[in-house]
């Protein structure tokens, strides 16, 4: 089980570390190899506490951080949606699938329910070891991520997340439910939030509502989805529905002095007609 430590728990200075544990403080020396150096002038802010059973060694891991107020934000705005088909979506076009994610998910569900109904002491034991190892992978699979959406990216560019109250209610069916209930959205934000501000990034979040139901083209409401494919009933824009919402947030990051998306047009009554995906929509869906 990783310690958290935070500025009221643990002190950092050149040679040693000060930690606050229950039967008071203690003072461990250590020795900085000389690569990390540079971040010497930097702030400290948290440390986690980490046993290797396998190596029998523990480490503490010191994350640093540093003001890049003085970057100007006159770079690129870039819109990033968290979705369930997508893991994320980016308005560069650049996708994160989650399907070989969701089965190793599947994997660890159908683990824990059969561990669940067995009910005995072992099986409670191992339930928790594979909540953890479960913890492990997710928490990797953001780093990894995260990594990725923001190594293109360039210092003075400004990233767009929707602000997330909690667990976000969705309307989507149970199995879509559990897909974001289960699914540390807000970790995968902190990630993408240190990774960028290190990188002299910008980070801001917008409200999501209509992020998913708005054309990004005319801006109108009188929209559909079918599964993965959006459709604009006023203007007959079609695309793949996270790219869609990847290109709001780049919209309402655009105007955030509003805090909100822009002015919407409300046009006729959504007529039923099937969604018929575009060749468009398709190429950007297996680029
Ligand atoms: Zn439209």
């Amino acid at each position: 089980m990783p310690l958290d430590f935070d500025k009221r728990t643990f002190t950092f200075s050149y040679s040693k570390v000060r930690l606050t544990t229950i039967n008071g403080r203690i003072d461990i020396p250590i020795e900085i190899p000389e690569y990390y150096n540079k971040y010497l002038d930097w702030n400290y802010q948290t440390a986690r506490l980490i046993y290797d059973k396998r190596k029998d060694q523990t480490y503490l891991h010191i994350t640093f951080s540093r003001d890049f107020n003085k970057v100007e934000n006159n770079g690129e705005i870039i819109g990033i949606d968290l979705g369930i088909n997508n893991i994320a979506v980016t308005s560069n076009k650049q996708f994160y699938n989650s399907n070989k994610i969701k089965q190793i998910k599947s994997k660890f569900r159908y683990l824990r329910s059969r561990l669940q109904s067995k009910g005995t002491k072992s099986s409670k034991r191992l339930l928790k070891k594979i909540s953890g190892r479960e913890k492990r992978f997710m928490r990797q699979c953001n780093h990894e991520i995260s990594k990725e959406i923001i190594s293109p990216l360039n210092p003075g560019d400004t990233v767009i997340l929707e602000k997330l109250n909690g667990i976000r209610k969705i309307k989507g069916n149970k199995k879509q439910r559990y897909w974001l209930n289960s699914w540390s959205y807000y970790q995968l934000q902190k990630f993408i939030q240190y990774k960028a501000e290190l990188k002299g990034i910008k980070v801001n979040y917008v409200n999501p509502r209509n992020t998913s139901k708005i054309c990004s083209k005319c801006l109108s409401l009188n929209t559909k989805r079918n599964k993965s494919c959006f459709e604009c009933l006023n203007c007959n824009y079609k695309l793949n529905a996270d790219l869609n919402a990847s290109y709001n947030l780049k919209l309402s990051g655009k105007n955030l002095l509003e805090k909100d998306l822009p002015k919407v047009l409300i046009t006729k009554a959504a007529v039923n007609q099937p969604c018929i995906p575009s060749v468009d929509c398709k190429a950007i869906l297996w680029n």
